[in-house]
């Protein structure tokens, strides 16, 4: 029999000071499954992210992690699930080793000097512990969140724009990550604009335009829905789906670049 899902989300609309930026969006995701979420500029990706991770309240439908509300049990879902932005907000004045310890606290860790060691090493972090967050760079920052998160492994894991700062090492040790936790049971969502990334990892496609719901399913049936070919690319797709004309594919194009970096 199939598991339940850990993320349930059944007609989630957002709307800021009345205007609306996401609509009736439905998903879910399984233990095991990567969900990629997927959309230009503005489609409501973050925003969709953010509700789940209950930083801010949604303005109609119901999202649980692990079947607890987002609105009811907040405290529940935090528990459970760790949001990781491409620019994370870390103690400026505590050390990396500090941040792993407070998160061990916070998430009642056993043993989490054993599993912090490795994480660092994992992540290139090992000859920072002593560094305060507000010395890293951009991408040590990024993985020191990612690291924080992975020590209470949350059964949710929310990636929003993970490659941004990392280096071709930590996008490897990234990608590797997620699909090992994901085979470890954990249901993982991924948003990013680099489509190779997330047609290598992702298992389902949430496709967002302009805050609609444009797609969810399997990369397979993607495909079916939006390609004449089954041996379409997931970046062909996405022009095919989001009606972006062939100019905005040219070499050179700042389309171009943002899907292809
Ligand atoms: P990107 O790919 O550029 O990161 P996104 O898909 O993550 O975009 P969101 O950040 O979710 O998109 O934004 C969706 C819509 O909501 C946009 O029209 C945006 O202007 C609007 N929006 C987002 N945050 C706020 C806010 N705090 N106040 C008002 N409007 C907002």
């Amino acid at each position: 029999m199939s598991p339940d899902p850990l993320i349930s989300v059944r007609s989630f609309s957002k709307a800021y000071e009345g205007v609306p930026a996401v609509e009736r969006v439905s998903f879910s995701v399984k233990p095991g499954e990567i969900l990629g979420v997927i959309g230009p500029n503005g489609a409501g990706k973050t925003t969709t992210m953010r509700a789940l991770a209950t930083l801010i309240p949604p303005s109609d439908g119901e999202m649980t992690v692990e079947g607890f509300d987002t609105r009811c049990h907040p405290v529940e879902v935090k528990r459970r699930l760790a949001y990781i932005p491409d620019d994370p907000r870390l103690f400026p004045h505590l050390t990396v080793e500090e941040h792993l310890t407070f998160a061990a606290a916070a998430y009642g860790v056993s043993q989490p000097d054993e599993k912090a060691a490795r994480l660092l090493e994992d992540f290139e972090l090992s000859g920072k512990r002593k560094t305060a967050a507000r010395d890293l760079s951009r991408g040590m920052r990024q993985k020191l969140a990612i690291c924080s998160a992975y020590l209470y492994e949350p059964s949710a894991l929310l990636f929003d724009e993970p490659l941004t700062g990392l280096d071709p090492i930590g996008i490897r040790t990234l990608k590797q990550s997620i699909v090992q936790r994901a085979q470890a049971g954990a249901a993982v969502m991924v948003s990013s604009h680099l489509l190779a990334m997330v047609e290598d990892i992702c298992t389902h496609i949430l496709l967002l335009g302009g805050g609609q719901q444009r797609f969810f399913g399997t990369v397979d049936e993607l495909r079916l829905e939006f390609a004449d070919h089954g041996s379409a690319s997931l970046e062909q797709i996405f022009f095919l789906a989001t009606g972006e004309t062939d100019a905005a594919r040219q070499p050179g194009s700042s389309a171009d670049s943002a899907v292809m970096a």
